[in-house]
């Protein structure tokens, strides 16, 4: 039978419908949500996302700020202007769009946002909540992930599910969120051995590499579900993921699509954790995190 296809659009849009409320209540209250997007250099993909990222923003009626910067800024004249938004209160969300220009360590620069402003959860405070099982800002293409498998009504605790990939931003904290979830996780990479085995067992599949096509229908347990993180540009100019979508979905329970699937959450889960933080302002400060997606509370809610 044919899997059933994650509509990561809907998805998405259940999520928007909960940022707005909260969004007014917010409002009701005299806070206007504030994300900065800043953005080094002129990189045509990057310049894509931060512009759907502000025009999110707008969309919602929040502050959504870009700060451009020319190619040849200095790490320094960066880490500035960070600072001086991690000061200004009327800021939620702080994201230094990625890749940076090669002259600029990256690790050094997402350090210098303020932790409790860091949307995109990158710091390395925020990863090391997330290590440790504490409340943090998770990052936003995991978060959206674990939505997804959600959304299928699927219980995550006490399946086998297998990431491949170890990215920091995809790979390691989907591991982390599967795990925190009661799930018995194996994080597969480029010197696995024998991957097949391990996806052939797997009840979850979480495909994150950056290879076209390559998890295929012999791969996959009949039922499962699979999560297809790739985004990779063909070279007639279509996008597909890293799962083979016409032959995997005959074996899988749920599979989502390229486009349509994992990349409409990326952005709705950087505004949910945007609206967290300008919460945590009306309330002090004193909480920004998201308890939700380490218990699935909030899609349960
Ligand atoms: P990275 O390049 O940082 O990581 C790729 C991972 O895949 C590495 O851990 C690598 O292993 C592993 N890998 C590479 N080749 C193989 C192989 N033959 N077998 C098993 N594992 C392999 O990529 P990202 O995590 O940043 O992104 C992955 C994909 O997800 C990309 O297509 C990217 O465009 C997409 N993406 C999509 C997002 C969205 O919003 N939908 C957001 C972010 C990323 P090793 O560590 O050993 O090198």
């Amino acid at each position: 039978m044919a899997a059933q296809i994650i509509d990561g659009k809907e998805v998405a849009k259940i999520t928007y419908k909960q940022i707005k409320a909260r969004t007014a209540a917010l409002r009701e209250q005299g806070i206007i949500p504030g994300l900065t997007v800043i953005i080094v250099g002129e990189n045509p993909a990057s310049q894509t996302y931060v512009a759907s990222k502000e025009k999110r923003a707008l969309k919602l009626g929040w502050n959504g700020q870009v700060i451009r910067l020319p190619e040849n800024a200095t790490q320094q004249e960066l880490c500035e202007v960070i600072k001086t938004l991690n000061l200004d209160d009327s800021v939620d969300g702080i994201l230094v769009q990625l890749p940076l220009p090669k002259h600029i360590n990256e690790l050094e620069v997402l350090k210098c946002i303020d932790p409790e402003k860091d949307v995109d959860g990158f710091h390395i405070v925020n990863s090391g909540k997330l290590f440790a099982g504490l409340e943090s800002f998770v990052p936003c293409t995991p978060k959206g992930i674990m939505k997804l498998i959600d959304s299928t009504g699927v219980e995550i605790e006490g399946k086998n599910a297998v990431v491949i990939g170890r990215s920091l931003i995809v790979g390691k904290p989907a591991f982390l969120l599967l795990s925190a979830r009661n799930a018995t996780v194996t994080l597969c990479h480029s010197k696995t051995e024998n991957l097949a085995e391990f996806t052939r067992s797997a009840d979850i599949v979480v495909a994150a590499i950056g290879k076209p096509n390559f998890v295929t229908a012999d791969m996959i347990k009949p039922g499962a579900v699979v999560i297809d993180v790739g985004i990779n540009r063909l070279p007639d100019g279509q996008l597909c993921g890293d799962v083979d979508f016409e032959s995997v979905k005959e074996v899988a329970g749920h599979l989502t699509p390229v486009p349509g699937g994992v990349g409409q959450m990326t952005i709705a889960m950087l505004m949910e954790n945007t609206v967290i933080s300008a919460e945590a302002r009306l309330a002090g400060r004193d909480r920004k995190t998201d308890a939700s997606v380490l218990d699935g509370t909030r899609h349960k809610a």
